[in-house]
């Protein structure tokens, strides 16, 4: 079987798994993250013939060098086209004309009206599926900063033989965000508002897998970024962006986790031509320090108009630092266990210039994000939100180039109606699909962020 459906850890010390085996885990038993034993290669010749073909049948070209014999390809097609039914526009990620040779990549057609549903709605099928196969049940938790939490629910909620938890920071995401996390109705669905940040949240989910009887007890699994098939789904816009424009293209990345942005990585490694990728942040800026200053070092989270990436430790980075190290997996396990003990890793001289050979970096602030939103609505007339803000302002911030610039717009302005008001004076109309979470009922409780509490609020709700 080819090497790109087997799949290893960035920390070196967990048995090789497959396709399923690795959507089903999330997290690799060691603590690290998984990737592909070898990337699957395009030519340029396949990637320019991916130019007017359906999105579907480009994921499906993608996504089956990955899938091995996990999934026959029966099954894998059936499993994207559903995914993708429910999308507003047919080319599902189409990419608009803002200026000159601006675009943007516009990611937010799907259920929840962020970028996440593309790859969530193929994960949750998938998931379902090889649950079914392999029997017995799973127990998701997810941390959200918003948008992974409504994504993960719209793609399991009523399924069989999966629980979701999800926890978010508490008042930190916004109202249209927490509503459409909250009123699913769907009995498998538990929201928990955590209070304390997005990291809190996420460490917490680190800790219920380091719990190994536990995580074994409830077949816990997990579906933040973290997840490589989320990876492998997001890298297909690069190559269906790449193939409509025609020639390769710099790309503006909102970054929080890391993983929207590593996708674009994971696509040049599967042979994509790309200029750059340009990592925007907002106040949060950890990643743009480990570019411009050679030190990935989590400080205090700040709470900002863009709460999807009010992240400080961004998760997905691990993968970027096993391929900039050559897949060292060995200084990666010293790097991360550094890391989780001083929250600060100095990057040796190869890597940080193996990572500035691809990566870019800029960093905005709220004041800058208003002045877009507005700066774009008057001149264009278009209502961005305001993570798409935060890489409109980075690629001002970098300077336009020759080649395409694509900025990657990954939410719909309605779900930041405040800031979008605030920004332009004036509310972004709601789409039909946003306006009913706003009227219906509403359930979630509110726990401290301790891991020994969430443990057994989750035991009681499954033994429930
Ligand atoms: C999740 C999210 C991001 C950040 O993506 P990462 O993969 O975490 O870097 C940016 N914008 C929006 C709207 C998001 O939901």
């Amino acid at each position: 079987m080819s090497r790109s459906s087997r799949f290893i850890s960035t920390r070196g010390q967990a048995p090789e798994a497959g396709f399923a085996d690795v959507l089903l885990a999330g997290l690799a038993p060691d603590g690290g993250l998984y990737m592909p034993a070898e990337w699957p290669h395009f030519g340029a010749a396949e990637i320019a013939a991916f130019s007017g073909r359906r999105y579907q049948d480009v994921a499906f070209e993608i996504l089956s060098r990955f899938v091995g014999d996990g999934f026959t390809a029966a099954e894998l097609r059936e499993d994207i086209e559903a995914a993708y039914a429910g999308f507003e526009k047919p080319e599902i990620a189409p990419l608009s004309a803002m200026s000159g040779n601006r675009y943007l990549l516009e990611l937010f057609h799907g259920p929840t009206f962020a970028f996440k549903d593309i790859a969530l709605q193929i994960l949750g099928r998938l998931f379902a599926r090889a649950l079914t196969r392999r029997g017995g049940k799973a127990t998701i938790v997810a941390a959200t900063s918003g948008d992974t939490g409504s994504a993960a629910i719209a793609a399991l909620g009523g399924l069989p033989n999966i629980t979701v938890f999800v926890m978010h920071p508490k008042g930190r995401v916004s109202e249209v965000q927490r509503r459409q996390m909250t009123t699913s109705g769907h009995a498998n669905v538990h929201n928990i508002a955590i209070e304390g940040s997005f990291d809190d949240a996420q460490s917490i989910v680190k800790g219920l897998f380091a719990e190994t009887a536990f995580a074994r007890e409830v077949g816990l699994t997990a579906v933040n970024s973290i997840n490589f098939v989320r990876i492998a789904a997001q890298s297909v816009y690069y190559f269906t962006a790449t193939a409509t424009l025609g020639k390769p293209a710099t790309f503006i990345v909102p970054t929080g986790n890391f993983g929207d942005i590593f996708a674009g990585e994971a696509a040049e490694r599967m042979g994509l031509d790309a200029r750059r990728l340009v990592i925007a942040t907002n106040a949060n800026d950890i990643m743009a320090r480990a570019l411009n200053e050679g030190v990935y070092e989590a400080g205090a989270a700040h709470h900002t108009l863009s709460p999807s990436m009010d992240i400080q430790v961004a998760s997905n980075f691990e993968r970027a630092l096993f391929e900039a190290s050559g897949r060292d997996a060995g200084w990666v396990r010293e790097a991360m266990a550094g890391f989780a003990r001083d929250k600060r890793l100095e990057l040796p001289e190869a890597v940080l210039s193996s990572l500035r050979a691809r990566y870019d970096a800029r960093s905005s602030d709220d004041d800058d994000t208003l002045s877009t939103i507005n700066a774009i609505a008057t001149t264009s007339g278009r209502i961005i939100d305001p993570h798409t803000a935060v890489a409109v302002n980075a690629l001002r911030k970098f300077g336009f180039r020759e080649e395409p610039m694509v900025v990657l717009s990954t939410a719909h302005p309605a779900k930041f109606a405040d800031a979008v008001k605030h920004a332009t004076g004036a509310e972004p109309p709601m789409p039909e699909g946003l306006q009913r979470v706003m009227e219906l009922p509403e359930q979630l409780d509110i726990l401290p962020a301790d891991l020994s509490l969430i443990r057994q609020f989750i035991s009681s709700r499954l033994a429930g």
